[in-house]
């Protein structure tokens, strides 16, 4: 098993006062110094939340197919990423090494850390392959960041290559798995029990249309997620985020007819922007957006600004020269996209 920092090990967590009475049965809390009135309607957010949101985590269990003590949740996957460096990596030790391009914000955690980030390039059809990821890495490269669908370039990382990366890997594997919802891929959660150094992100962010709450999630082995939670705020995820989320969860049925639409106005669109004009290339996505090369992605990109209409210019990151990341909106947004251009 991966060890995280000694410091880490060695740490005292910080015990709040729920944690100390444990869920033994009392009417009357003068433990936590809270107020004992709520202010205006509904419900009582004069108290703490749940550090462990238990009720939470047994309903996403239930939806996912993982054990209870498998989940931590973040304040966002952006939380769980940046404990990940804090818990395993050695500030100006250590490494990391990613896919590239990926998702920013591995890079970013890794400077916030001081810590050395090594890309390793996708190749031509955006894919990767685990010699190379795994070459990169050495005795002090801790995790590896893989992303599938990847982000910004839309696609699936190759199922064997990213199993054989997390089989060769001497260190952790952390595989982004926040557009799993839109992928014809399979998420990586029933591998869990196989892989004690897999850690899986995933995230309310996307298809579970709730960036607004700020609520990630990782799945990993109990010894990993222990870990995260010694190292986490006590009350990181706050009680109308637990509220919110359990009733997304509720309504599963609702986020997959939504998710239905979004892959259908995927492929619509992904054959629109093909016939128009400066549009060169429309990859193939797995996610929830495309990304398109275009002749000159600086003057699309703001003759869109231009008319309301914000995308992401990806121009300057590696192999997405000239191109646009472009999210699927609704019918009537896209179709105002296309308009436009
Ligand atoms: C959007 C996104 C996330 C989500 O991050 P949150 O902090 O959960 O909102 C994570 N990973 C990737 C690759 C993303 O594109």
């Amino acid at each position: 098993m991966i060890k995280p920092r000694s410091n880490i090990l060695a740490l005292t967590p910080y015990s709040s006062a729920r944690d100390e009475y444990k869920g033994r049965s009392a009417s009357v809390f003068l433990d936590a110094n809270e107020s004992p009135c709520g202010v205006g309607s509904g419900q009582a957010y004069n108290r703490y939340p749940d550090p462990l949101q238990l009720q939470l985590k047994s309903a996403i269990a239930r939806v996912k197919g993982v054990k209870e003590n498998s989940i931590f949740l973040g304040n966002g996957s952006d939380e769980a990423i940046d404990l990940l460096f804090r818990a395993y990596c050695e500030p100006r030790q250590d490494n990391v090494v990613a896919i590239e391009p990926t998702y920013g914000m591995y890079s970013v955690c890794a400077q916030i850390n001081d810590v050395e980030y090594r890309r390793v390039n996708l190749d031509d059809a955006f894919n990767f392959s685990a010699d190379s990821v795994l070459a990169a890495a050495d005795g002090n490269t801790k995790l590896i960041f893989l992303c599938s669908p990847n982000n910004p370039t839309g696609n699936n990382l190759s199922r064997e290559e990213i199993v054989r990366c997390i089989r060769n890997a001497q260190c952790l594997v952390v595989l982004d798995e926040a557009y799993i919802d839109f992928s014809i891929d399979n998420t990586f959660l029933r591998q869990l029990g196989e892989y004690e150094n897999l850690v899986v992100l995933q995230t309310f962010s996307k298809a579970y249309a709730s960036a607004g709450i700020r609520l990630g999630m990782a799945f990993a082995d109990e010894e990993i997620i222990n870990v995260l939670n010694r190292i986490k705020y006590p009350y990181n995820i706050n009680q109308l985020t637990q509220e919110q989320a359990l009733e997304v969860l509720s309504r599963h049925g609702d986020i997959q007819e939504q998710v239905a639409v979004i892959l259908q106005e995927r492929e619509r669109m992904s054959i629109a922007l093909r016939n128009i004009e400066g549009v060169q290339t429309v990859y193939p996505s797995d996610a929830n957006f495309l990304l398109v090369r275009m002749a000159d992605a600086k003057k699309a990109y703001n003759d869109l600004v231009d008319k309301g209409i914000i995308v992401r210019n990806r121009s300057h990151i590696a192999l997405c020269g000239n191109c646009l990341r472009i999210t699927i909106g609704t019918p009537q947004e896209n179709n105002i996209l296309l308009s436009v251009l």
